[in-house]
């Protein structure tokens, strides 16, 4: 590794939520991994989650599809997104299941040899971003689909208030959608409505398969019980004294009332950690102290209550401060702020209560 900045990523917590949902939800389980497994590293998460006995993945792209596919993966894989038709062919050589979004999308797709593709029909029920609206368009879709061989494997819908009380949108999102599914009496073999949150929350025996996301990573709406699987992660490269009436970073602002001990750290906006930041606290080792000045593209400065060594390690978030904290600190949610770690990061991986590996994105890197 090159670098003193890194996600730490703890496998073992991420086995501890994936056992958690399979003893939990009696279903099929769809790990949706898209965005390098928001933020995380694809590949290992991956093989971790196989070895635990998924064998279904979601995307976002025909992209990361491929891209999962060349980290080795065998299993089904389903495309959340629009699949330009197009593609079609490379759909098929790489064996994926894709999204049909509209009718405007399927009478594209018919135009290309689709015989045999891997089809799960999206109903909008109320989100509305990509999926068929009306029982009308569904039931054509279902007999265009039928006549040119195209296989029918799933029917799914998106919640758009999993985090919200149940009779503010979900409950009438899930009415329609087993109202379609239930009239359009189609023998589908996965049918799915429920994201993390919902199948936390839903009790529901209709949809036989779920959608699991950030919940791999420990968090959702409904329970205490899962555990913080990601740490952001810097040690101290450089420590300095500076005394009363000097200024830190760019346009001087913060300015020191008497000495202070300013710590700098090598990560900055560039990687995915904002300059909203500026102020909050950090975990050195146990002891809190707090981001001073502006934060820089690839550095921020840290004053320290006491000296500590030279690489000594700092939490950004993680098992001392969560991300959610951060995330509502910052008006955002969890998930922006770990898919937006950027692949200046290196992944570094924790199992078995050790360190396994560590991934350097950038470098396509392994070690
Ligand atoms: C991202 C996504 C999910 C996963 O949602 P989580 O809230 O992360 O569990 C499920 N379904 C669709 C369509 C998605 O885009």
């Amino acid at each position: 590794m090159y670098r003193d900045a890194y996600v730490k990523v703890n496998l073992d917590s991420l086995k501890y939520n994936i056992n958690y949902f399979q003893k939990r939800v009696n279903k099929t389980i769809i790990a949706i991994i898209k965005a390098n497994a928001y933020g995380t590293g694809q590949k290992i998460i991956y093989e971790t989650l196989k070895e635990e006995g998924i064998n279904f993945f979601g995307v976002s792209s025909l992209e990361e599809a491929i891209m999962l596919r060349n980290d080795g993966c065998d299993d089904e894989i389903l495309i959340l997104g629009y699949v330009d038709p197009k593609n079609i062919n490379i759909v098929k050589k790489y064996n994926l299941n894709i999204s049909l979004v509209s009718l405007e999308h399927l009478n594209e797709i018919i135009k290309y040899d689709c015989d045999g593709l891997k089809v799960h029909i999206k109903i909008d029920t109320g989100m509305n971003r990509i999926g068929l609206k009306s029982f009308d368009d569904f039931k054509k879709a279902i007999d265009i689909s039928n006549k040119n061989n195209i296989k029918l494997e799933g029917v799914f819908t998106h919640f758009a208030c999993s985090d919200k009380n149940y009779e503010y949108k979900t409950k009438e999102q899930y009415e329609i959608f087993k109202d379609f599914v239930t009239r359009a009496n189609y023998d589908f073999k996965y049918i799915h409505c429920a994201n993390s949150d919902e199948s936390l929350r839903l009790k529901e025996d209709f949809s036989n398969t779920c959608r699991v996301g950030i919940s791999l990573y420990g968090f959702n709406s409904y329970t205490n019980e899962l555990k913080n699987v990601i740490s952001l992660i810097c040690k101290i490269d450089n420590i300095k004294i500076i005394g009363k009436g000097e200024s830190v970073s760019y346009g001087a602002e913060y300015v020191a009332s008497g000495d202070e001990i300013i710590a700098t750290l090598p990560i900055g906006y560039a990687d995915g950690w904002n300059r909203n930041n500026s102020g909050r606290e950090v975990y050195v080792e146990n002891n809190r102290a707090v981001i001073v000045g502006k934060i820089c593209m690839d550095q921020l400065m840290v004053r320290l209550d006491k000296m500590v060594p030279l690489k000594t390690t700092v939490e950004l978030f993680g098992d001392n401060l969560s991300i959610e904290k951060v995330a509502r600190e910052n008006n955002t949610i969890s998930y922006e702020i770990i898919s937006s770690l950027s692949d200046r990061l290196t992944r570094v991986y924790y199992k078995d209560n050790k360190y396994f590996k560590n991934y350097n994105p950038r470098l396509n890197m392994e070690e």
